[in-house]
């Protein structure tokens, strides 16, 4: 198994690395630029240039080009504003799906959002237009027919972790360190019976890799 993380970059994906190392996972670091491709390669860390904003082929080529087996899907455009949100939420992340079916990458793991599916939430939350882009992205993979994981992590947050999380309700909120939102993508690599399943979860008092299965 070889992982690309795609967002490597991202503070969810450098804890991802991290997970992945201490488990001796093979993994790719997806990064967009050359000088995050340095700093990464400095620390013996596999590359691959992916810029989600690039043409289909060119994403292709890189996804092709990482020997990769699994994809986990963490970027985001962030604060980068919301026609940012549509190219990179939205269609950069319905690029890669479209990449691994052609090229034949079964295994495809989503860090989406919590309330991506709920609509009465939207208006609410302040960043409606990242919430339908998530929806959306989400809709598509469940279209697809890629073996995939689609996680639905509350409000993430830099505090330490726990290793312990609580599946919520449609309608309930929560919080969780992103340390635990990497744990949790490491335990679904590792479990083929997470594959069809999404979790929408916080911090709470179970077991990650009892709630990851
Ligand atoms: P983050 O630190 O902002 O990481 C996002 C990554 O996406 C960054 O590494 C960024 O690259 C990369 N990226 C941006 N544009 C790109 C492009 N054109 N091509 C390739 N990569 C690009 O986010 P995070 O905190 O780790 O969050 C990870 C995921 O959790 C995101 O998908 C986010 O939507 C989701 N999420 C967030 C929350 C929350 O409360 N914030 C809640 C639920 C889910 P650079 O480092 O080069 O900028």
């Amino acid at each position: 198994m070889k992982v690309l993380i795609i967002g490597a970059h991202g503070k969810v994906g450098h804890l991802l690395i991290g997970e992945l190392q201490s488990r001796n996972i093979d993994f790719v670091a997806g990064l967009r630029s050359q000088e995050q491709i340095k700093a990464y390669n400095d620390n013996n860390i596999e590359t691959q240039f992916i810029d989600l904003t690039a043409s289909l082929d060119s994403i292709k080529d890189s996804i092709e080009a990482s020997g990769a087996d699994v994809i986990v899907f963490s970027a985001g455009a962030g604060g980068a504003g919301y026609d940012r949100t549509l190219e990179i939420d939205l269609d950069g992340a319905i690029k890669t799906m479209m990449v691994a079916e052609a090229i034949g990458i079964k295994r495809y793991i989503m860090v989406s959002s919590i309330f991506s599916d709920n609509r009465s939430k939207w208006d609410a939350s302040g960043i409606k237009p990242y919430m339908i882009a998530k929806h959306y992205a989400d809709d598509h993979l469940r279209g697809t027919n890629l073996d995939y994981t689609i996680i639905h992590p509350g409000a993430l947050t830099d505090e330490d972790g726990t290793g312990k999380v609580k599946l919520l309700g449609s309608n309930e909120s929560g919080s969780i360190p992103r340390v635990d939102v990497a744990r949790a993508l490491a335990e679904i690599i590792q479990n083929p019976t997470t594959i069809g399943k999404e979790y929408t979860f916080a911090s709470g008092d179970q077991a990650t890799e009892d709630v990851f299965r």
